[in-house]
Parts: structure tokens; C-alpha cells; sequence
């Protein structure tokens, strides 16, 4: 075990990200010999994170990108990725949004509703195009995560609902700028009850077979979305997401017609451990019920605990060794009383000026980040630039203690 001591980490400004980038890549590869195996095609979401060195990485693994928005379209475009591995989704796709899409010719649209697909007609029409489209549907099924991060029941504002189907077909068919290539399902995220995603292959089985079997409105490919949650509470046992369970799920139960593709969109599953905020403890306050330690980061640079409740493993670095004998309430600087990262963490007794690891921050960190109270956007530090590695040394220590 090299680098308990964290030497280059502690020589930088705080706070900032630290990526693994063996981990990253142990991740990737493991993702793409489990897919590989079915033939399946993943696309990385890139809303998960879309800081360049990441994608650069992602890229080499020969996976697609899943796009939310015009921006994110143009920037996996100039990353690399392949106009025909381009996807665009999202609920509220703007005018200027569907033209850069076209522009860059991506694969494919997700298309939400009747009126987004007029949308997309006329502005293909205008500008002398043809766009490929996918029914994003709504199987409602529940994901059993957080209501936040639920999208796949009735009540939610995403996809298109069965009984509105007939019309949305009828709909793509005669519209002449339009062609219907697939159907889309993404049922939430940080999902970690793996029956769920046998639930939807059922439900989508069903829908297939009510829909979709008529030979002149054939999915070239199902697209099942991502979702697929990581393990926050311990990341470091198990640091790489069960890929392999995941994807025999969908092999065991999706039922395909000959020649269709499966297609994924995973975000989170693919970068979230190899993340970590490595941010200083400010001040240790104590009051007449808490212990508090106040970091140099808060909620701009992490906001997932303060948006979801999100909990987040948190590790004093400095004094690896140290016994866990104080319970603080870990926070931020942030004028939010909502800016706390944990209550009642068990933690070494720890001192100004100790450096404390915020981990799995790789998914839904940095790209959340905000620039709120004014401050400063965060560097970023890898660790094959910079010899630390978060992970193994992390093992370490739960061994120590
Ligand atoms: C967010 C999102 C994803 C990625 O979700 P993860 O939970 O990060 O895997 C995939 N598809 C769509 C449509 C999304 O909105």
C-alpha cells in the first residue's frame, strides 16, 4: 500500500475533484465486457459528467453519448463521439436545441410528446433534414428510489404515457420529415433493487407486443435507459457497480423481435466511484448539542446530499489511523442550512486545517456545480498525473480501523 500519506493531494488548493483514472478505467472496461457479451450498445449519459478528461477516457471504449441538451450535443461532438452515437433527449428540447442536434446530425431524438414531434418536423422541414425518432414511453414502473430521481410512474412529467400512443404513432408516421427508429424507457436513477429493471423488461415486453409488431413502424432498437445506483454507503469493498447481473437481467427477460439492437444510457454507474471532493476542515465548532466540522466545500461543488438527501461516505484523510471517536455534523460554508454533507459521521477528532474526502463525487458533482455566494469554480486532479489514488488507499483504511 503506497501513498497513505496523500503527499501530492495535500499540496493542492482545496477544495478541488480528484478522479481515479485506473478506476475509471477498470470501470469502462469492465462495462464494456459485460455488454459485449450480449452485443449490447451502451451510451454514456453525459449529464452524469462531462468534464473533457473523463469523456477523453469514455471515448476509448467505443461507447456512444446520451445528450439532455443542445450543449451537451456539441460538446460530445467536439470530444469525439461519432454523429451517428449521438443521442438527444430531454422533456424540453428548445428550437435552438433540435437545430444544433440536426446540424450535428445526431443518431437519433427521444421524443416526449405529440407536439415536440411537430416541432421536430418543421424545423427538419426548414432546414431540408430527416430526423430519426424514439417514443420515450412512460412504463410506469416504480424505480423505489428517491422521489426526486423517479421518472417512470404516471404522475411524472417525463415520457409519453400508453393511452397516448395510438396518437403519437399515427402522428410520426405521417409526418414526412420524421423517421420512427426505436422506443426509449428510463425509469429513474440510482436504482439498486435490480428487480426492478425485470419489472420493466416486462412491462416493456407487453407494450412491444401491443404496439410495435406491425412491420412498418419496427424499433430498430429498445433502448432501456440507465439508472443503475452505486454504493454510496461503502464505495470502496465494491467500487465497480454489478454490471455483470445487470445486463444478464435484460438478457434473461427482454423479449426482442429478430434484428432489434438493445441500447443503454448509463451516467452514473460508469463514474460515480472514481470520484472524490478532497476539501479542507475550516473550523470545528461545538455547540450545546453538535460537534460541527466546517469545510471549504459545500454544496457548490456537491449539491446531490442538500437536492436528494444524498449520503455520501465521508473520511478524514489526514489521520488515516486515527480512531472514528467523535460524531460530527460535516457542512459547508454555504449560506443554506441545507449546505451539510452528513449528521452524526463518526470521525477521528479532527483539527483545522485536516483534509476530509468527500467520496463518489464523479456523478453529479462537478457538473452541478454553481457558482452561488460567488464563489470560485473548482480545479479538477487526476490521479495518473498525480501518483495518489483514492481507492486502494481508502481499502486501507478500513482495514486499519
Ligand atoms: C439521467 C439520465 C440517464 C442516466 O441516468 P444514470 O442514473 O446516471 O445512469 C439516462 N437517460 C436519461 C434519459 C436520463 O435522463
Amino acid at each position: 500500500m503506497t501513498g497513505l500519506d496523500f503527499k501530492n493531494l495535500k499540496r493542492k488548493k482545496t477544495p478541488f475533484y480528484f478522479y481515479d483514472i485506473e478506476l475509471l478505467r477498470e470501470t469502462l472496461a469492465t462495462v464494456k465486457t459485460e455488454a459485449d457479451r450480449y452485443g449490447y450498445h451502451v451510451h454514456y449519459a453525459l449529464k452524469a459528467n462531462a468534464n473533457d478528461r473523463i469523456l477523453s477516457e469514455i471515448l476509448k471504449y467505443g461507447f456512444g453519448a446520451d445528450c439532455v441538451s443542445g450543449n451537451e450535443v456539441i460538446t460530445a461532438a467536439a470530444a469525439g463521439f461519432k454523429s451517428s452515437s449521438i443521442v438527444l433527449a430531454g422533456v424540453g428540447k428548445s428550437d435552438d436545441e433540435i437545430k444544433a442536434a440536426l446540424e450535428n446530425n445526431v443518431f437519433c431524438f427521444n421524443c416526449e410528446s405529440l407536439q415536440e414531434l411537430h416541432v421536430i418536423n418543421d424545423i427538419a422541414v426548414s432546414m431540408g433534414k430527416k430526423a430519426n425518432i424514439a417514443f420515450r414511453i412512460n412504463p410506469n414502473v416504480d424505480a423505489h428510489t428517491h422521489h426526486y430521481i423517479t421518472t417512470g410512474i404516471n404522475i411524472s412529467k417525463f415520457g409519453i404515457l400508453e393511452e397516448d400512443l395510438p396518437e403519437m404513432i399515427a402522428t410520426v408516421q405521417a409526418l414526412p420529415a420524421l423517421t420512427f427508429v426505436g422506443i426509449h424507457f428510463h425509469i429513474g436513477s440510482q436504482i439498486t433493487d435490480l428487480e426492478v429493471f425485470k419489472e420493466l423488461c416486462l412491462a416493456i415486453n407487453l407494450l412491444q407486443e401491443k404496439y410495435f409488431t406491425d412491420s412498418a413502424l419496427f424499433p430498430t432498437f429498445v433502448n432501456v435507459g440507465g439508472g443503475l445506483g452505486v454504493d454510496y454507503k461503502d464505495p470502496h469493498t465494491e467500487p465497480i457497480p454489478p454490471f455483470g447481473t445487470y445486463f444478464a437481467i435484460f438478457n434473461q427477460y427482454l423479449k426482442l423481435q429478430p434484428g432489434q439492437e438493445v441500447h443503454f444510457e448509463l451516467g452514473r454507474s460508469l463514474v460515480a466511484n472514481c470520484g472524490a471532493l478532497i476539501t479542507k476542515v475550516l473550523y470545528t465548532k461545538k455547540s450545546s448539542h453538535k460537534h460541527f466540522l466546517i469545510l471549504d466545500a459545500g454544496m457548490t461543488e456537491l449539491i446531490r446530499p442538500a437536492l436528494y438527501q444524498a449520503e455520501h461516505q465521508i473520511q478524514n484523510i489526514t489521520r488515516m489511523n486515527a480512531p472514528l471517536e467523535q460524531v460530527y455534523d460535516v457542512v459547508g460554508p454555504i449560506c443554506e442550512s441545507s449546505d451539510c454533507f452528513g449528521t452524526d459521521i463518526n470521525l477521528p477528532l479532527s483539527n483545522r486545517g485536516d483534509l476530509v474526502a468527500i467520496h463518489s463525487a464523479g456523478a453529479y458533482g462537478e457538473v452541478m456545480s454553481s457558482q452561488y455566494n460567488l464563489r470560485t469554480k473548482v480545479k479538477s486532479y487526476y490521479s495518473d498525473t498525480m501518483g495518489d489514488r483514492i481507492i486502494p488507499i481508502c481499502a486501507g483504511q478500513e482495514r486499519i480501523n
